[in-house]
């Protein structure tokens, strides 16, 4: 078994991810599967930490269309990462991965408080941590607190899985002559407003120096490949040619 080139990541995907083919809700297969491949992925001896968004149940931005102040929708949209933190706990123990969800909005018959210290002794013990709740304050993102939590807890790289290769240089389900883009400064992504992470985001790993990985989840065995040393999708970091 190939070992982990990083010793501890953050990955990030959206509740998109977790609704498959269907415009909301959760896929038990998709579930299913991303268990299955994180499992493999884990076995590299690497610590993960875990953040799904939760647009395939609620988003804060929708929340004016339907008359709901955009702050209460906010809360509705974290509420909604914890619903997807839990379904994704449940079948990553079902697979033998031993997990903690910490929630940054308290809620203490059904998961940890999310305490920096405490977390990352779960990492320390070999446990998938989960961070539900995105940073528990509104007008932000779960990209935002994925990279948040990934500074906190001194991860080596921010993963963020998609439905596609990396970032491109034009929208790939949209262009067929759109072409993957190896590598890209932080500096790049925000003046070319490349949509891969909100900016305050992309902003938060820039100042910290820490390196995003943009990779095509739904290809069997890239988390793993990533992490073994493979060069995959897209890396943004610091350094113009890495
Ligand atoms: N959200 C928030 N603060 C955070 C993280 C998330 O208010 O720190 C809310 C926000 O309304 C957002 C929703 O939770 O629209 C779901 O998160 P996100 O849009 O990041 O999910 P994704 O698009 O990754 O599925």
């Amino acid at each position: 078994m190939n070992k982990s080139i990083f010793k501890r990541v953050v990955l990030k995907f959206s509740g998109e991810v977790l609704a498959g083919d269907k415009e909301f809700g959760i896929s038990a297969d998709v579930v299913k599967s991303i268990a299955s491949e994180i499992s493999d992925a884990k076995a590299s001896g690497v610590e993960i930490g875990l953040v799904i968004g939760g647009g395939n149940i609620f988003r804060g931005l929708n929340a004016e269309d339907s008359n709901i102040d955009r702050a209460t929708g906010d809360q509705m949209g974290m509420l909604a990462t914890i619903i997807n933190s839990l379904a994704m706990q449940d079948a990553l123990e079902n697979v033998n991965v031993e997990t903690r969800v910490l929630t940054a909005i308290r809620m203490d018959e059904i998961a940890e408080p999310y305490i920096r210290r405490r977390a990352v002794r779960h990492l320390e013990k070999g446990r998938l941590t989960l961070f539900s709740a995105g940073t528990g304050s509104p007008y932000f993102t779960t990209d935002t607190a994925a990279a948040l939590r990934a500074i906190e807890i001194g991860a080596d790289i921010l993963i963020k899985g998609t439905k596609v290769d990396g970032i491109f240089d034009k929208d790939p389900e949209k262009d067929n002559d759109a072409k993957l883009i190896k590598h890209l400064t932080y500096m790049e992504v925000l003046e070319k407003n490349l949509r891969v992470m909100d900016s305050t985001a992309i902003s938060l790993c820039m100042e910290n120096n820490l390196p995003i990985t943009v990779y095509n989840m739904k290809k069997p065995g890239n988390l793993k490949r990533l992490l073994t040393g493979e060069k995959i999708g897209t890396t943004v970091s610091g350094e113009k040619n890495a």
